[in-house]
C-alpha cells in the first residue's frame, strides 16, 4: 500500500495530467491517451535504464556477420522512421530466446534465438520495423498511463479524495516512484491493439527502407510453426497465422501509399 501522502500527490498529479493528455499517433492518426509528465525525454531515460539492465545479462555480439546485418537494418529502419533518437542496436547471445524489443528512445535488442525465424535480412527488417514502431508510437508511455490511471482510481476510491495539495518536494518523490515502476513497465507485454498498430507501422517503415514486405506474412507463418506454449514472443502477441493473413491483405495498400509518399516533395 502506498503511503497516504504519496497517494494524494499522485492523485493531484493525475488530475493535472488529465487536463492535457490526448495525442495522436502520426502514422495511423489514432488519438491516444498519454499522461503529460510521461514525456519523450522521461520515457527515453527509463528506456535507457531498462536497456542497460537487460543487455547486461547477456554477451553482446559485435563482430559476427549477423551483428553487422542487424546494425545495418537498424540504421535503415531508424532513418525510415524519421525519428531523431539516440539509436542503439545490440545482438544478444541467447539462442533459446525468440524475442526482440525496442525501448522508448530507440534502444533496440535482438536475441539470437529470433534469427532463424527472421531467416534473412528482409525478415530482420520486418521484426525491426515492428519493434521500432512500438517506440515511435509511444506505446510504452500509453501503457504506463493506462496502468497508472487504473491503479490510482482504485487506490483513490479506497483512500478517499481529501487533501490533494502537494509541494515540489512530494512531486519529486512521486516522479522517483514512477521512475522505479517505469523501469519494470517498459519491458511488459503490449496489448493486442498495440501489436496490430506496430505491425502496420512497422511494415511501412520496412517498405520505406527498401525491404521486401512480402517477408512479413512468411515470417509469421514460420513463427506459427513453433507451436503452442513456445517462446515469449508468441505468448505476448496475437495469433501468428491471423497476423500473417492480415499483413498479406495490407501489403498492396501500404506499398501504394508509401510509393505516393516517396514521390511527394520532402516535407
Ligand atoms: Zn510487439
Amino acid at each position: 500500500m502506498l503511503p497516504n501522502r504519496l497517494l494524494r500527490s499522485l492523485l493531484a498529479l493525475l488530475a493535472l495530467g488529465l487536463l492535457a493528455a490526448c495525442e495522436t499517433v502520426e502514422e495511423t492518426r489514432r488519438s491516444q491517451f498519454v499522461l503529460p509528465f510521461l514525456t519523450d525525454g522521461f520515457m527515453a531515460e527509463l528506456g535507457a535504464e531498462a536497456y542497460a539492465e537487460e543487455t547486461a545479462n547477456y554477451r553482446v555480439l559485435t563482430t559476427t556477420r549477423e551483428a553487422d546485418m542487424l546494425a545495418r537494418v537498424g540504421r535503415r529502419i531508424a532513418q525510415a522512421s524519421g525519428r531523431d533518437y539516440q539509436w542503439e542496436f545490440k545482438l544478444l547471445d541467447a539462442p533459446d530466446v525468440v524475442n526482440a524489443f525496442c525501448l522508448p528512445g530507440g534502444k533496440i535488442a535482438f536475441y539470437t534465438g529470433i534469427l532463424p525465424i527472421c531467416a534473412n535480412e528482409d525478415g530482420i527488417a520486418i521484426v525491426m520495423g515492428h519493434e521500432v514502431a512500438h517506440a515511435t508510437s509511444r506505446h510504452g508511455a500509453e501503457r504506463m498511463s493506462q496502468g497508472l490511471v487504473a491503479e490510482l482510481l482504485m487506490a483513490g476510491a479506497a483512500a478517499g479524495l481529501e487533501e490533494t495539495k502537494w509541494s515540489d518536494e512530494t512531486k519529486g518523490l512521486v516522479l522517483g516512484a514512477l521512475g522505479l515502476a517505469g523501469t519494470l513497465a517498459v519491458l511488459l507485454p503490449y496489448s493486442r491493439d498495440h501489436e496490430t498498430e506496430a505491425d502496420e507501422i512497422g511494415l511501412r517503415f520496412a517498405i520505406r527502407a527498401g525491404y521486401d514486405p512480402n517477408e512479413a506474412p512468411r515470417l509469421w507463418e514460420r513463427m506459427a510453426k513453433l507451436g503452442d506454449g513456445g517462446p515469449e514472443f508468441l505468448s505476448t502477441h496475437p495469433d501468428p497465422l491471423k497476423r500473417a493473413e492480415r499483413l498479406r491483405e495490407l501489403i498492396p495498400r501500404l506499398v501504394a501509399e508509401e510509393k505516393a509518399r516517396a514521390e511527394q516533395p520532402a516535407r
